[in-house]
Protein backbone atom coordinates (compact mmCIF):
# COMPACT_ATOMS: atom_id res chain seq x y z
CA UNK A 1 0.00 0.00 0.00
CA UNK A 2 1.32 3.64 -0.91
CA UNK A 3 0.50 4.66 1.99
CA UNK A 4 2.32 2.40 4.10
CA UNK A 5 5.04 2.01 2.34
CA UNK A 6 8.16 3.58 3.69
CA UNK A 7 6.99 3.26 7.11
CA UNK A 8 8.90 0.74 9.01
CA UNK A 9 7.63 -1.76 10.95
CA UNK A 10 7.08 -0.72 14.94
CA UNK A 11 10.19 -1.78 16.53
CA UNK A 12 8.43 -2.43 19.88
CA UNK A 13 6.69 -5.34 18.41
CA UNK A 14 9.91 -6.94 17.40
CA UNK A 15 11.95 -6.33 20.54
CA UNK A 16 9.56 -8.18 22.53
CA UNK A 17 8.78 -11.24 20.16
CA UNK A 18 12.52 -11.37 20.87
CA UNK A 19 12.79 -10.94 24.30
CA UNK A 20 10.16 -13.65 24.65
CA UNK A 21 11.94 -15.59 21.98
CA UNK A 22 15.45 -15.48 23.67
CA UNK A 23 13.73 -15.58 28.07
CA UNK A 24 16.00 -12.11 28.25
CA UNK A 25 14.85 -9.35 30.74
CA UNK A 26 13.20 -7.03 29.06
CA UNK A 27 14.03 -3.76 29.35
CA UNK A 28 12.86 -2.31 25.33
CA UNK A 29 9.41 -1.81 25.03
CA UNK A 30 8.10 0.71 28.04
CA UNK A 31 5.45 -1.38 29.99
CA UNK A 32 5.52 -1.59 33.82
CA UNK A 33 6.08 -5.19 35.40
CA UNK A 34 3.87 -4.18 38.24
CA UNK A 35 0.04 -3.40 37.83
CA UNK A 36 -1.69 -0.22 38.77
CA UNK A 37 -3.83 0.33 41.53
CA UNK A 38 -5.98 -2.39 42.71
CA UNK A 39 -9.29 -0.09 43.70
CA UNK A 40 -9.02 0.47 39.66
CA UNK A 41 -9.24 -2.97 38.89
CA UNK A 42 -11.91 -3.77 41.30
CA UNK A 43 -13.79 -0.62 39.35
CA UNK A 44 -13.08 -2.18 36.42
CA UNK A 45 -14.59 -5.75 37.03
CA UNK A 46 -17.33 -3.75 39.03
CA UNK A 47 -18.14 -1.65 35.72
CA UNK A 48 -18.57 -4.77 33.95
CA UNK A 49 -20.75 -6.59 36.01
CA UNK A 50 -23.18 -3.46 36.71
CA UNK A 51 -23.43 -2.92 32.89
CA UNK A 52 -21.26 -0.72 31.37
CA UNK A 53 -20.88 -3.27 28.40
CA UNK A 54 -22.45 -2.09 25.56
CA UNK A 55 -20.85 0.85 23.50
CA UNK A 56 -20.25 4.47 25.34
CA UNK A 57 -20.71 7.41 23.12
CA UNK A 58 -18.72 7.81 20.72
CA UNK A 59 -17.11 11.33 22.35
CA UNK A 60 -16.79 9.44 25.44
CA UNK A 61 -18.66 8.41 28.56
CA UNK A 62 -19.73 11.34 30.05
CA UNK A 63 -18.08 10.34 33.31
CA UNK A 64 -14.00 10.23 32.22
CA UNK A 65 -14.89 13.42 30.28
CA UNK A 66 -16.22 15.45 33.80
CA UNK A 67 -12.99 13.36 35.48
CA UNK A 68 -10.59 14.83 32.99
CA UNK A 69 -11.92 18.26 33.03
CA UNK A 70 -11.27 18.14 36.90
CA UNK A 71 -8.07 16.72 36.62
CA UNK A 72 -6.99 19.33 34.28
CA UNK A 73 -8.30 21.66 36.08
CA UNK A 74 -6.58 20.14 39.85
CA UNK A 75 -3.48 19.95 38.08
CA UNK A 76 -2.71 23.01 35.52
CA UNK A 77 -5.37 25.54 36.35
CA UNK A 78 -7.15 24.68 32.73
CA UNK A 79 -10.94 24.54 32.35
CA UNK A 80 -12.69 22.68 29.64
CA UNK A 81 -15.66 21.67 28.99
CA UNK A 82 -16.29 17.79 28.79
CA UNK A 83 -19.08 18.28 26.67
CA UNK A 84 -17.06 20.00 23.69
CA UNK A 85 -13.55 20.05 24.56
CA UNK A 86 -13.01 16.80 25.79
CA UNK A 87 -12.92 13.44 23.66
CA UNK A 88 -12.28 10.27 24.52
CA UNK A 89 -9.93 7.92 22.49
CA UNK A 90 -8.06 4.33 22.41
CA UNK A 91 -5.54 5.69 24.04
CA UNK A 92 -3.19 8.34 23.18
CA UNK A 93 -2.29 6.43 19.60
CA UNK A 94 -5.67 7.15 18.80
CA UNK A 95 -5.60 10.73 19.74
CA UNK A 96 -2.60 10.67 18.07
CA UNK A 97 -3.94 9.59 15.08
CA UNK A 98 -6.97 11.63 14.93
CA UNK A 99 -5.17 14.91 15.42
CA UNK A 100 -3.35 14.29 12.25
CA UNK A 101 -6.37 12.49 10.25
CA UNK A 102 -8.20 15.17 11.30
CA UNK A 103 -6.20 18.28 11.29
CA UNK A 104 -3.30 17.74 8.34
CA UNK A 105 -4.00 18.00 4.96
CA UNK A 106 -2.14 16.49 1.95
CA UNK A 107 1.29 18.29 1.41
CA UNK A 108 0.77 19.94 4.97
CA UNK A 109 4.06 20.11 7.22
CA UNK A 110 4.35 19.24 10.50
CA UNK A 111 7.38 20.01 12.87
CA UNK A 112 8.51 18.02 15.23
CA UNK A 113 10.84 16.99 17.67
CA UNK A 114 13.27 14.37 16.75
CA UNK A 115 14.02 11.68 17.55
CA UNK A 116 9.78 11.11 17.77
CA UNK A 117 7.88 8.58 18.91
CA UNK A 118 7.35 5.76 16.07
CA UNK A 119 3.48 6.59 15.85
CA UNK A 120 4.10 10.60 14.73
CA UNK A 121 6.09 9.28 11.57
CA UNK A 122 3.52 6.71 10.46
CA UNK A 123 0.53 8.84 11.50
CA UNK A 124 1.71 11.55 9.77
CA UNK A 125 2.68 9.67 6.36
CA UNK A 126 -0.98 8.00 6.51
CA UNK A 127 -2.38 11.60 6.89
CA UNK A 128 -0.21 12.71 3.59
CA UNK A 129 1.54 15.06 5.41
CA UNK A 130 5.39 15.98 5.09
CA UNK A 131 7.95 15.77 8.16
CA UNK A 132 10.02 18.88 9.46
CA UNK A 133 12.43 17.28 12.28
CA UNK A 134 13.50 19.46 14.72
CA UNK A 135 16.54 17.12 16.28
CA UNK A 136 17.30 17.05 20.35
CA UNK A 137 20.98 16.04 19.89
CA UNK A 138 22.93 13.89 22.66
CA UNK A 139 24.06 14.22 25.40
CA UNK A 140 21.64 16.69 26.53
CA UNK A 141 18.75 16.55 24.03
CA UNK A 142 17.68 20.49 24.87
CA UNK A 143 15.44 21.63 21.53
CA UNK A 144 17.23 24.37 19.74
CA UNK A 145 14.48 27.05 18.96
CA UNK A 146 16.84 28.34 15.97
CA UNK A 147 16.24 25.12 14.18
CA UNK A 148 12.90 25.00 15.42
CA UNK A 149 12.00 28.44 13.44
CA UNK A 150 14.14 27.30 10.88
CA UNK A 151 11.80 24.42 10.32
CA UNK A 152 9.03 26.66 9.81
CA UNK A 153 7.54 27.68 6.75
CA UNK A 154 4.47 28.97 4.79
CA UNK A 155 3.44 25.31 4.49
CA UNK A 156 3.56 24.48 8.24
CA UNK A 157 -0.04 23.72 9.81
CA UNK A 158 1.33 21.74 12.83
CA UNK A 159 3.94 21.92 15.71
CA UNK A 160 3.68 18.40 17.47
CA UNK A 161 5.17 18.42 20.88
CA UNK A 162 6.17 15.45 23.28
CA UNK A 163 6.90 16.59 26.35
CA UNK A 164 8.23 14.74 28.99
CA UNK A 165 9.74 13.11 25.87
CA UNK A 166 10.43 9.54 24.69
CA UNK A 167 12.58 8.54 24.08
CA UNK A 168 15.04 10.96 25.38
CA UNK A 169 13.77 11.89 28.76
CA UNK A 170 13.69 15.51 28.29
CA UNK A 171 10.99 17.92 29.85
CA UNK A 172 10.72 20.46 27.86
CA UNK A 173 11.45 23.99 30.38
CA UNK A 174 8.53 26.68 30.55
CA UNK A 175 11.04 28.79 28.78
CA UNK A 176 11.23 26.72 25.78
CA UNK A 177 8.33 26.28 25.61
CA UNK A 178 7.31 29.78 25.70
CA UNK A 179 9.60 29.65 22.66
CA UNK A 180 7.57 27.25 21.03
CA UNK A 181 4.60 29.19 21.87
CA UNK A 182 5.68 32.64 20.67
CA UNK A 183 6.71 30.52 16.76
CA UNK A 184 2.84 28.72 16.82
CA UNK A 185 1.80 32.29 17.62
CA UNK A 186 3.70 33.98 15.53
CA UNK A 187 2.85 31.46 12.55
CA UNK A 188 -0.49 30.81 13.60
CA UNK A 189 -0.27 27.33 13.56
CA UNK A 190 -1.88 24.51 15.84
CA UNK A 191 0.41 22.66 18.38
CA UNK A 192 -0.58 19.07 19.49
CA UNK A 193 1.35 18.03 22.58
CA UNK A 194 1.53 14.23 23.40
CA UNK A 195 1.74 15.00 27.37
CA UNK A 196 1.25 10.77 28.15
CA UNK A 197 4.03 10.87 31.10
CA UNK A 198 3.07 14.32 32.97
CA UNK A 199 2.92 13.05 35.73
CA UNK A 200 6.73 10.96 35.46
CA UNK A 201 8.88 13.69 36.09
CA UNK A 202 12.10 13.55 38.30
CA UNK A 203 13.00 16.10 40.78
CA UNK A 204 16.05 18.10 39.03
CA UNK A 205 18.72 20.84 39.46
CA UNK A 206 16.97 23.57 37.67
CA UNK A 207 14.42 26.24 39.04
CA UNK A 208 11.28 24.56 37.95
CA UNK A 209 12.66 20.77 39.53
CA UNK A 210 11.19 19.46 36.05
CA UNK A 211 8.09 20.15 36.86
CA UNK A 212 5.39 19.45 33.67
CA UNK A 213 4.26 22.53 32.16
CA UNK A 214 1.25 21.86 29.69
CA UNK A 215 2.19 24.53 26.99
CA UNK A 216 -1.74 25.45 26.75
CA UNK A 217 -1.24 27.10 30.07
CA UNK A 218 0.75 29.46 28.57
CA UNK A 219 -0.72 32.99 27.33
CA UNK A 220 -2.26 32.36 23.51
CA UNK A 221 -1.70 29.06 23.58
CA UNK A 222 -4.82 27.67 24.90
CA UNK A 223 -7.18 28.10 21.62
CA UNK A 224 -4.46 26.79 19.70
CA UNK A 225 -3.42 23.49 21.57
CA UNK A 226 -4.65 20.20 21.38
CA UNK A 227 -3.36 17.77 24.58
CA UNK A 228 -3.32 14.32 24.26
CA UNK A 229 -2.64 12.08 27.25
CA UNK A 230 -3.90 8.59 28.78
CA UNK A 231 -4.43 6.56 31.40
CA UNK A 232 -1.71 3.81 30.42
CA UNK A 233 1.32 5.87 31.74
CA UNK A 234 0.09 7.70 34.91
CA UNK A 235 -1.79 4.83 36.66
CA UNK A 236 0.40 1.28 34.76
CA UNK A 237 -2.41 -0.01 32.64
CA UNK A 238 -0.66 0.72 29.29
CA UNK A 239 -3.30 -1.85 27.88
CA UNK A 240 -6.48 -0.42 28.62
CA UNK A 241 -5.25 2.09 25.87
CA UNK A 242 -7.77 4.41 27.60
CA UNK A 243 -6.68 8.50 26.46
CA UNK A 244 -8.30 11.64 25.56
CA UNK A 245 -8.09 14.77 23.95
CA UNK A 246 -8.27 18.02 25.19
CA UNK A 247 -8.57 21.68 23.79
CA UNK A 248 -11.02 23.92 21.83
CA UNK A 249 -14.29 22.70 20.18
CA UNK A 250 -12.94 22.77 17.27
CA UNK A 251 -9.77 20.70 17.21
CA UNK A 252 -11.52 17.88 19.59
CA UNK A 253 -13.97 18.19 16.82
CA UNK A 254 -11.26 17.27 14.05
CA UNK A 255 -9.99 14.75 16.55
CA UNK A 256 -13.66 12.91 16.94
CA UNK A 257 -14.22 13.38 13.13
CA UNK A 258 -11.47 10.74 11.99
CA UNK A 259 -11.78 8.83 15.67
CA UNK A 260 -15.66 7.90 14.46
CA UNK A 261 -14.40 5.84 11.34
CA UNK A 262 -11.25 4.81 13.09
CA UNK A 263 -12.79 3.02 16.38
CA UNK A 264 -16.22 4.65 16.64
CA UNK A 265 -16.25 4.34 20.15
CA UNK A 266 -13.48 2.99 22.75
CA UNK A 267 -13.85 0.55 25.31
CA UNK A 268 -17.13 1.26 27.72
CA UNK A 269 -16.30 -0.33 31.69
CA UNK A 270 -12.88 0.56 30.99
CA UNK A 271 -13.65 4.62 30.87
CA UNK A 272 -15.92 4.26 33.81
CA UNK A 273 -12.85 2.62 35.76
CA UNK A 274 -10.58 5.40 34.24
CA UNK A 275 -12.93 7.69 35.06
CA UNK A 276 -12.64 5.95 38.74
CA UNK A 277 -8.77 6.61 38.54
CA UNK A 278 -8.59 9.98 38.17
CA UNK A 279 -11.35 11.13 41.17
CA UNK A 280 -10.67 8.33 43.51
CA UNK A 281 -6.53 7.41 43.39
CA UNK A 282 -5.21 11.27 42.82
CA UNK A 283 -1.97 10.62 44.72
CA UNK A 284 -1.40 7.39 42.74
CA UNK A 285 0.84 8.86 39.85
CA UNK A 286 2.97 10.65 42.30
CA UNK A 287 3.74 7.80 44.15
CA UNK A 288 4.61 6.00 41.06
CA UNK A 289 6.90 8.75 40.15
CA UNK A 290 9.01 8.25 43.33
CA UNK A 291 9.50 4.86 42.85
CA UNK A 292 10.32 5.31 39.55
CA UNK A 293 13.15 8.45 40.40
CA UNK A 294 14.92 4.98 42.27
CA UNK A 295 14.60 2.92 39.87
CA UNK A 296 16.20 5.57 37.33
CA UNK A 297 18.82 5.82 39.45
CA UNK A 298 19.70 2.59 40.59
CA UNK A 299 19.31 1.43 36.27
CA UNK A 300 21.84 4.95 35.29
CA UNK A 301 24.15 4.38 37.93
CA UNK A 302 24.18 0.48 36.86
CA UNK A 303 24.66 1.29 33.04
CA UNK A 304 27.55 4.07 34.04
CA UNK A 305 29.34 1.61 36.56
CA UNK A 306 29.95 -0.78 33.51
CA UNK A 307 31.19 1.85 31.35
CA UNK A 308 28.28 2.59 29.43
CA UNK A 309 27.69 7.00 29.44
CA UNK A 310 24.05 7.43 30.12
CA UNK A 311 21.96 10.24 29.75
CA UNK A 312 19.54 10.82 33.34
CA UNK A 313 16.20 11.53 31.99
CA UNK A 314 13.94 14.03 33.86
CA UNK A 315 11.12 12.30 33.01
CA UNK A 316 9.42 9.29 31.37
CA UNK A 317 10.57 5.82 31.95
CA UNK A 318 13.39 5.46 29.26
CA UNK A 319 16.83 6.24 29.58
CA UNK A 320 19.27 6.00 26.50
CA UNK A 321 22.85 5.13 26.45
CA UNK A 322 25.85 6.01 24.28
CA UNK A 323 27.28 2.59 22.72
CA UNK A 324 29.74 3.57 20.80
CA UNK A 325 32.41 3.52 23.05
CA UNK A 326 31.92 -0.21 22.85
CA UNK A 327 33.01 -0.03 19.32
CA UNK A 328 29.75 -0.22 17.60
CA UNK A 329 28.54 2.25 15.15
CA UNK A 330 24.71 1.21 15.12
CA UNK A 331 22.35 0.74 17.86
CA UNK A 332 20.33 -1.99 15.58
CA UNK A 333 23.34 -4.36 15.03
CA UNK A 334 23.81 -4.36 18.89
CA UNK A 335 20.28 -4.37 20.08
CA UNK A 336 19.76 -7.67 18.19
CA UNK A 337 23.02 -9.46 19.71
CA UNK A 338 22.30 -8.54 23.02
CA UNK A 339 19.95 -10.82 23.62
CA UNK A 340 22.30 -13.58 23.19
CA UNK A 341 25.01 -11.65 24.29
CA UNK A 342 23.79 -10.62 27.74
CA UNK A 343 20.64 -11.77 27.80
CA UNK A 344 18.89 -7.91 27.48
CA UNK A 345 16.71 -6.13 25.71
CA UNK A 346 16.79 -2.47 25.08
CA UNK A 347 15.50 -0.60 21.81
CA UNK A 348 17.83 1.11 19.34
CA UNK A 349 16.76 4.66 19.13
CA UNK A 350 17.96 4.98 15.89
CA UNK A 351 14.33 4.36 14.47
CA UNK A 352 13.25 7.09 15.97
CA UNK A 353 14.88 9.02 13.66
CA UNK A 354 13.88 9.81 9.66
CA UNK A 355 13.98 7.19 8.16
CA UNK A 356 15.71 8.86 5.31
CA UNK A 357 18.49 9.04 6.93
CA UNK A 358 21.53 7.24 5.51
CA UNK A 359 22.87 5.55 8.86
CA UNK A 360 26.03 7.55 8.93
CA UNK A 361 23.66 10.30 9.08
CA UNK A 362 21.22 9.34 11.67
CA UNK A 363 22.27 11.29 15.19
CA UNK A 364 20.51 8.10 17.22
CA UNK A 365 22.40 5.26 15.40
CA UNK A 366 24.64 4.95 18.57
CA UNK A 367 21.96 5.13 21.17
CA UNK A 368 19.92 2.69 22.82
CA UNK A 369 17.02 3.03 25.01
CA UNK A 370 16.37 1.12 28.47
CA UNK A 371 12.97 0.93 30.37
CA UNK A 372 13.49 1.45 34.14
CA UNK A 373 9.27 0.78 34.46
CA UNK A 374 10.83 -2.72 36.19
CA UNK A 375 10.84 -4.38 39.48
CA UNK A 376 14.33 -3.19 41.35
CA UNK A 377 14.86 -6.92 41.39
CA UNK A 378 14.57 -7.18 37.55
CA UNK A 379 17.16 -4.13 36.60
CA UNK A 380 19.70 -5.11 39.02
CA UNK A 381 19.60 -8.59 37.32
CA UNK A 382 20.03 -7.09 33.91
CA UNK A 383 22.44 -4.07 35.12
CA UNK A 384 24.57 -7.84 36.49
CA UNK A 385 23.72 -9.87 33.12
CA UNK A 386 25.40 -6.34 31.44
CA UNK A 387 28.38 -6.53 33.65
CA UNK A 388 28.96 -10.25 32.74
CA UNK A 389 28.38 -10.02 29.52
CA UNK A 390 31.22 -8.98 26.56
CA UNK A 391 29.73 -6.15 24.69
CA UNK A 392 32.51 -5.05 22.58
CA UNK A 393 31.54 -4.86 19.17
N1 LIG B 1 2.93 8.76 23.03
C1 LIG B 1 4.09 8.42 23.60
C2 LIG B 1 5.20 9.42 23.62
C3 LIG B 1 4.26 7.16 24.15
O1 LIG B 1 5.42 6.82 24.70
C4 LIG B 1 3.18 6.26 24.12
C5 LIG B 1 3.36 4.91 24.77
N2 LIG B 1 3.09 3.84 24.04
C6 LIG B 1 2.00 6.66 23.50
C7 LIG B 1 1.91 7.90 22.97
C8 LIG B 1 0.82 5.74 23.37
O2 LIG B 1 0.01 5.78 24.48
P1 LIG B 1 -1.21 4.76 24.63
O3 LIG B 1 -0.67 3.47 25.09
O4 LIG B 1 -2.09 5.44 25.61
O5 LIG B 1 -1.85 4.64 23.29
N1 LIG C 1 5.31 3.80 24.75
C1 LIG C 1 5.95 2.52 24.92
C2 LIG C 1 7.36 2.64 24.43
O1 LIG C 1 7.75 3.64 23.92
C3 LIG C 1 5.22 1.40 24.21
C4 LIG C 1 5.15 1.57 22.76
C5 LIG C 1 4.39 0.54 22.02
O2 LIG C 1 4.28 -0.58 22.45
N2 LIG C 1 3.88 0.91 20.89
O3 LIG C 1 8.11 1.72 24.57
Amino acid sequence: MARLRGIPPTIFTEMSALALATGAVNLGQGFPDVDGPASVLEAAATAMRTGANQYAPGPGAPALREAVSRHQERHYGLSWDPVSEIAVTTGATEAIAGALLGLVEPGDEVVLLEPYYDSYLAMIRMAGGVRRPVTLRAPDFRLDIEALRAAVSDRTRMILLNTPHNPTGTVLTAGELQAVAEVAIEHDLIVVTDEVYEHLTFGGVDAQGNRHVPIATLPGMRERTLTLSSLGKSYSLTGWKVGWAVGPAHLVGAVLAAKQWLTFTSGAPLQVAAAYALDAEPAWPGMLRDSLQERRDLLCDGLRGIGLPTTTPQGTYFATSDISGLGWADGNAFCRALPERAGVVAIPVQGFYDPDRVLAQNPGRHLVRWAFCKRPDVLADAVERLARADLSA
